[in-house]
């Protein structure tokens, strides 16, 4: 069963992987683009700011000659300052002796007068919600050094528009790598479906239909293309393999089958005829001749799926009469199997299309099973009956019967419940091929079991004709 978010699962990796290289590759870009544009935004600034300083000294020189240097000073920063721009100088001992007008306002902050540690090279500050962009320099004016002269820029309009364009930014770049991700997600799943169509085709060939298997793929791509194909090929070549295995089991059990049978016969003849035999060789004879026989019906089993597997065992469907056959299959079961078996016909004479030497094996291999599976005194039971215009084949018996989580094996071939509670030497063939034959009939065969209860085991036919 697939997990839904199976980490080991090519989808889940390749989307992940491109999904991780998108983020990082439009993350970073975007990243970058926001420095560049910062510096971009407060370059202007920077160069009027070193601008405005460099030339202050000569402003100063210039009106010191006609007023003294602090007043000279004073007009100079009335010059240059405006609303955004502001200028104060401090003397040597760190007090303002001359500033903007701007700073005299209660708008300004007080902190901004306050601040010590102002560089040479212009810096944003954020002080109270608002950006500054300050400098300050050491001022001399005819070779007087007059203080330190401080320029603050307001560019709060600027970097709040800045942060706000960031932002917008950020927004568009995860929802542009989610929409990426959902299309690349949903594209992958598509070029992995024919991928998934290969599992389940393959899945679905069963081992008859090998040869006919062809794993045909439109609009796929040419590797996956490539894939059917080789697949198509092993599959031919499996099919080769598993007709040769199938051609030589079917040789070797035809030709070990006829010998067998002649010694069987031939040690059934000498226990039968030689009357001074010890109690040992009789018992030794026995045994060779039961092991003889049973090593005989398994060829025979394994000759009969060899001809169901390869299509060759002919069915001789003709017209029926179920009460005769069940009667005649039920004399012949207690004859051979020296057990008593209760008979439940009905009424109605009820007839099927069927193959009459197929089902009466189908027939005498499950009332062998239940002779096999139950005590000798327990009742077994066999039915005919008709029901909505089926005909209910049932044969019941008292016995060890079939654990439930057995009963779904119980038709695979070389199944055995359980080796050890099986005193008969089966071969867990018969109920394989009973299924097979049962349902090349037209019927169906279904079990209802439970541990010492007994099994019962049910068929069931089209009715031909009701007479
Ligand atoms: P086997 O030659 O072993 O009898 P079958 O294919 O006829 O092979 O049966 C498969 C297995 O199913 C048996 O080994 C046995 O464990 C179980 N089985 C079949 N029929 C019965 C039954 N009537 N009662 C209990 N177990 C059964």
């Amino acid at each position: 069963m697939p997990k839904f978010f199976d980490t080991a699962s090519l989808k889940i990796r390749l989307t992940v992987g491109i999904a991780t290289v998108t983020v990082l590759g439009l993350g970073g870009l975007a990243a970058w683009m926001s420095m560049q544009m910062q510096q971009m935004l407060i370059a202007t600034h920077k160069e009027n700011m070193r601008y405005i300083a460099s030339r202050f000294p000569q402003d100063v020189a210039i009106y010191s000659d006609m007023i003294p240097l602090y007043q000279g000073a004073q007009r100079a920063i009335d010059n240059l300052s405006t609303v955004n721009k502001l200028i104060w100088l401090k003397n040597p001992q760190n007090q303002i002796i001359v500033k903007s007008k701007g700073l005299s306002q209660v708008k300004i902050d007080k902190n901004l007068l306050s601040i010590d540690h102002v560089s040479l090279a212009p810096e944003v500050q954020k002080l109270n919600g608002k950006y500054w962009l300050m400098c300050a320099t050491p001022l001399k004016v005819k070779n007087q050094h007059l203080g330190q002269l401080y320029l603050a820029y307001d560019i709060t309009h600027d970097q709040v528009m800045f942060l706000d364009l960031i932002q917008r930014l950020a927004i568009a770049t995860i929802i542009f790598i989610t929409i990426m991700t959902a299309i690349i997600a949903a594209y992958i799943h598509q070029a992995m479906l024919p991928l998934k169509r290969i599992s389940k085709l393959t899945a679905s060939i069963s081992v008859e239909q090998l040869n006919q298997a062809q794993l045909k793929l439109e609009q796929a791509p040419t590797e996956v293309k490539e894939l059917a194909e080789t697949l198509d090929q092993m599959l031919v070549r499996l099919w080769t393999a598993w007709e040769h295995q199938r051609e030589l089991l079917s040789n070797v059990s035809h030709e070990l089958r006829t010998p067998l049978t002649i010694i069987a016969g031939y040690i059934q003849s000498i226990l039968r005829r030689s009357n001074n035999l010890t109690e040992m060789q009789i018992e030794a004879l026995t045994t060779a001749a039961s092991e003889a026989e049973r090593t005989v019906q398994l060829l025979q089993d394994l000759l009969d799926l060899a001809r169901l597997d390869a299509n060759r065992m002919e069915f001789k469907q003709e017209n029926l009469l179920l009460n005769d056959l069940i009667e005649e299959v039920v004399g012949m079961a207690e004859q051979y199997g020296d057990r008593q078996i209760t008979l439940e016909l009905s009424e109605e004479l009820i007839s099927i299309k069927a193959d009459q030497h197929r089902l009466k094996q189908v027939l005498l291999n499950l009332l062998d099973n239940a002779f096999k599976y139950s005590e000798p005194n327990t009742p077994i039971t066999m039915k005919l009956k008709l029901q909505n215009s089926q005909a209910i084949i049932q044969i019941r018996d008292r016995g060890i019967g079939i654990p439930l989580q057995q009963q779904g094996r119980i038709f695979e071939r070389f199944f055995r419940v359980d080796e050890a509670r099986n005193r008969s030497g089966g071969t867990g063939l018969g109920l394989s091929i009973v299924k097979t034959l049962v349902e090349n009939m037209g019927g169906i065969i279904t079990l209802r079991s439970e541990p010492n209860q007994g099994s019962t085991f049910t068929l069931t036919f089209p009715v031909l004709e009701l007479i």
